[in-house]
Formats: structure tokens, C-alpha cells, sequence
């Protein structure tokens, strides 16, 4: 090859270099960005998380700025409207070779009086750049236009109800009004919280609350209304409210020689002690313990309208066997092996006697539960909620909707029982309470129905 063919091949690489590095130079790979949908400051204020990379040409700028009102595709220019930048943040880097810098996180506390003088809603505009030639040698640009509201106002809270009695171990239900939807809202008794949910045939933000005492809990917890919207606002309201005392009975429970051979070894969660008494201790503790969180997911479903009218009906025909409330303690061969409060009623009937729903509702459960053994749960709606436990036999399935009266089983002597019974236990909330109220028409209607203007 002469001289003129060599610089000629010379020529053609480099042109072939020139064009393979400006294809590599305008990647069109756009920066990879993470952070919010929606962003909502309260009082607690918020925190903005952002995570921009880019691995070709690497990060250029990560820029955030809030502009005025709702989020609108730019590209009209116009008068660029006033911003207030939150981040500027440039890496340096050039367009032969890029940027090193491939990652960048922002993690910004945004605080509501910082933002005081933001008209809400206004708009998060999240850019990232990257080292590209595309662009106009700007860069490849991921844009990202966030919904931004400003919101530090608190609930109001007007409470419809009047004078209220509440025994420790009862219900109470309560009608209040919101000034706007809210996140979460209810009845807090001490640190326990129970749900709100719209009043049933009432106007927009009417609301309406059952909530109980519970039986072991300090009588003189405040108990008050509360709300919080999605901004995290937060307020309460109380109201007249009159709590009653009331002491929890006390009773033994003889463990037979029979029961600790028979029934204890079935229900020993693993690991328990071979031991009889100590393995009664265990399923009266650790297995309890796990059934009750069980139902409590199973309970959390509940509806949101009431799905029951009236008091609930006893177990026809039985005999109260033992209270609710009851501080138990356990007796093996004279000897105390364990405690535990009993939180519903024992009604004896006859042998496999038909159990049947205490109010119309919707089967939340029909299956084993340990130490309830064959056990159904019924919802009643508004977060009201009764258990059947020790069935010989279940009649019903998940998602059936039962009438009052209608046969959920026959009451047998499965789980931690001694004999044939009913175990009946009411919920409200996550809590338990006596059943007595609830079993009582007129009690129902001054206490529940009277705030329910549908009911009425
Ligand atoms: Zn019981």
C-alpha cells in the first residue's frame, strides 16, 4: 500500500472511531429515577426520597424545584412560572467521557412552616439529567411532576351524641361529624383505638363508632373521639361520657384426671412439656395468645355497614355456666397450674344442641382455632363481631350470609373444653365485651340503635 492508501485507511478508522463514539455518546438510556407518586406535608411535615442513577453516560444534574399549581405536561414556553428550588445538585463530568458519578440519593426533611408561603396544591418537579449528547448536548432528562399538598389543618370534630353510660366490660357506640375525610377516625380508650365508619343512612363525614370498655383495662382512660387525615393532621374531641367500674368475678376450674390425659397431649403446641400440667400452662398461655391474634385478623375485615338490627339472641334453652370476665385459675390434682380470664359465656344445653347466629351477619370463619376448637365467627358489621367455639359439627362456610336464628352447628366439646357447651364470645373492636348488653333488645336500642338514624 502506498502512502496516500495508508492515510486513506487511517482516514476510514477514525471516521468508523468517530462515529461509534458519538453512537456511544448519544445513548438515549434514560437516568433511572425513584421517589414519590404524591406527596402530602402536615403538621408533622414529610420526607422526600429520591434515587437517581444512570448507568451509561452517568448523572449530570438532580434538580428539584416546586412550581405553582396542578401538575401540567411543560413544554409550552411561556413566562416561566416563579419556582422555589428545593435541590440543585450538578455533577461534574464532560461530554467526551461522562460523568463517574452513576448514583445519587436526596433525602429531604420537608417541614409545613418552611412551605408556609406555597399556595397549595402545587407541583414537585423532579429532574434528572445525564451526560448524553442528546438533547442538544443537554442530556438525556427523566422529569417526574409530583402532586404537592399542603394540608395543616386538623379535622374538626363536632360529637352528636349526648350523655353516655359505659360500664368497664361494655360497649358504647358514639355519632360525630368530620369537617373532612380523614385517614383513620374512631373511638381511642387509652392507647386501644376502634374504627369509625360512615353513619348508616347520615349525611357526608357523619360518622359512627361502637366502642367498648375493656373489662381489665383502667376505668378512668380518657375515651375520646378522634381523627387524622391523610396529611397526618391530628384532633380529638371528648364528650359526656360516664364510666362505671365493675369487678371481674373470680372462679375455679377443676382439671379432671381424664381432661389432662385426653385433651391436653391434642392440643400441646410443639414443644410443649410432656408434662400434663405444664403442658396445660402452655396452651393456656402460648397457644391462647396465638389464637386470640389469629382472630383478630380475622376480625379485621369487618363490614362497613351494620349487618345486624336488635339485640342478639342467647343459645335457646341453655344455662349460664360461666360468666364473662371470669379471673380463672386452673386446678390439677388440688394443686393451682395456670390463669386466664374468660372472655365470653359458657352456656350448657343438651348435647350436640343447634347453635345459631345471635344476629344476621356474614361468616368470617368455619374452622378449627386451637383452644376454641370447631369455631365459627360471624360478622355483624361496624366492627361487631360474635364467636361459636367447642362445635361437634359446622354447617356453614366463609362468605355465607347468615340470618338471626339461623344454625351455624352443633355445640360439641372440641378444643380446651371439659364437656358439651357453647363457648359465645362478642367483639367490639379488637376487644371483648359482655355479651348481657348486647343479648338485650331495649339495651341495643338506647345504646346502639339510637344513633344509628337508619335503625331508627
Ligand atoms: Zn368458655
Amino acid at each position: 500500500m502506498n502512502a496516500s492508501g495508508w492515510v486513506v485507511a487511517l482516514l476510514l478508522i477514525l471516521l468508523v472511531g468517530i462515529a461509534w463514539f458519538s453512537w456511544v455518546r448519544f445513548e438515549g438510556e434514560m437516568p433511572e429515577l425513584e421517589g414519590p407518586e404524591a406527596l402530602v406535608v402536615g403538621t408533622s411535615g414529610a420526607q422526600l426520597d429520591i434515587a437517581a442513577s444512570d448507568w451509561d453516560s452517568g448523572l449530570r444534574s438532580v434538580r428539584v424545584t416546586i412550581v405553582p399549581g396542578e401538575a401540567a405536561e411543560d413544554g409550552e414556553e411561556g413566562e416561566a412560572p416563579a419556582e422555589r428550588v428545593l435541590v440543585d445538585e450538578s455533577f461534574p463530568g464532560n461530554l467526551l467521557s461522562g460523568s463517574l458519578r452513576k448514583e445519587h440519593s436526596v433525602s429531604l426533611p420537608l417541614d409545613a412552616k418552611s412551605l408556609a408561603d406555597v399556595e397549595s396544591p402545587a407541583t414537585l418537579r423532579i429532574s434528572v439529567r445525564d451526560w448524553s449528547w442528546r438533547g442538544g448536548f443537554g442530556g438525556n432528562e427523566t422529569l417526574r411532576l409530583v402532586p404537592l399538598t399542603i394540608d395543616v389543618d386538623p379535622p374538626r370534630i363536632a360529637v352528636h351524641s349526648g350523655l353516655t353510660y359505659v360500664r368497664q366490660g361494655g360497649s358504647g357506640s358514639v355519632a360525630y361529624w368530620l369537617s373532612e375525610e380523614t385517614a383513620r377516625d374512631g373511638v381511642r380508650v387509652g392507647d386501644i383505638d376502634f374504627r369509625g365508619y360512615p353513619l348508616p343512612g347520615g349525611k357526608p363525614n357523619e360518622r359512627i363508632a361502637l366502642f367498648a370498655i375493656p373489662i381489665d383495662a383502667d376505668p378512668d382512660a380518657p375515651v375520646r373521639v378522634f381523627a387524622e387525615d391523610a396529611a397526618g393532621n391530628t384532633n380529638e374531641a371528648g364528650w359526656s361520657l360516664v364510666v362505671k367500674a365493675h369487678s371481674q368475678p373470680t372462679g375455679r376450674v377443676r382439671l379432671s384426671h381424664n381432661f389432662m390425659q385426653m385433651v391436653v397431649p391434642r392440643l400441646a403446641p410443639a414443644g410443649a412439656s410432656a408434662e400434663p400440667a405444664a403442658a396445660f400452662h402452655d396452651i393456656n398461655t402460648r397457644l391462647r395468645a396465638d389464637n386470640e391474634k389469629t382472630i383478630r385478623k380475622i376480625i379485621a375485615e369487618s363490614a362497613a355497614e351494620p349487618l345486624f338490627s336488635g339485640g342478639l339472641r342467647q343459645l335457646s334453652g341453655s344455662k349460664v355456666t360461666s360468666r364473662f370476665g371470669e379471673r380463672r385459675t386452673y386446678y390439677a390434682e388440688d394443686e393451682p397450674v395456670s390463669e386466664a380470664v374468660h372472655y365470653g359465656y359458657d352456656l350448657a344445653s343438651f348435647s350436640a344442641a343447634p347453635v345459631t347466629a345471635a344476629a344476621g351477619g356474614r361468616v368470617l370463619h368455619a374452622d378449627d382455632l386451637g383452644i376454641y376448637g370447631n369455631c365459627v365467627i360471624l360478622d355483624h358489621g361496624l366492627g361487631l363481631t360474635t364467636l361459636y367455639g367447642h362445635l361437634s359439627r359446622i354447617d356453614v362456610k366463609v362468605g355465607d350470609r347468615v340470618e338471626k336464628d339461623e344454625r351455624l352447628g352443633l355445640t360439641g366439646a372440641t378444643g380446651l373444653a371439659g364437656g358439651d357447651h357453647l363457648h359465645f364470645a362478642v367483639l367490639v373492636g379488637d376487644t371483648y365485651v359482655d355479651p348481657l348488653e348486647w343479648w338485650d333488645a331495649k339495651w341495643v336500642e338506647t345504646h346502639v340503635a339510637s344513633n344509628l338514624p337508619q335503625a331508627r
